[in-house]
């Protein structure tokens, strides 16, 4: 029995479930599953700890990967964000200097409101 609980220190503790009598292995890499956060259904795959973070890291990566989208530095313009008044220092257009500009916390928060 191994006791690594002290490495995270801190993080609160989840309910496992001990499945390392099922001979479990990860879809993604093939290591051994001990634990589980939740009673594996039997009918998909599950996968380890690490590559599940990567899958929740990484949900566009599907050899596809989108290119950024282009940015405008516009620090040089000194703009403000028109709800909360924070420097903007680059935008996803040309500012056409004739309507408020939001930050991009803001911007999104329109988007989610609507
Ligand atoms: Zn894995
Ligand atoms: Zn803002």
């Amino acid at each position: 029995m191994t006791l690594d609980s002290n490495m995270g220190g801190g993080s609160p503790s989840r309910q496992m479930y001990d499945v390392s009598a099922l001979g479990l292995k990860c879809a993604g890499c093939g290591a051994v599953i001990n634990q589980l956060p939740f009673q594996p259904s039997g009918d998909r795959p599950i996968y380890c700890r690490e590559c599940n973070s990567n899958r929740n890291k990484g949900n566009t990566f599907t050899g596809n990967p989108r290119p950024p989208r282009q940015m405008y530095d516009v620090s040089a313009m000194d703009l403000k964000c028109g709800t909360c008044n924070t420097d903007i220092l680059e935008l996803p257009f040309q500012p056409s200097g004739d309507r408020p500009v939001y930050c991009r916390d803001c911007n999104s928060n329109r988007t989610k409101k609507f």
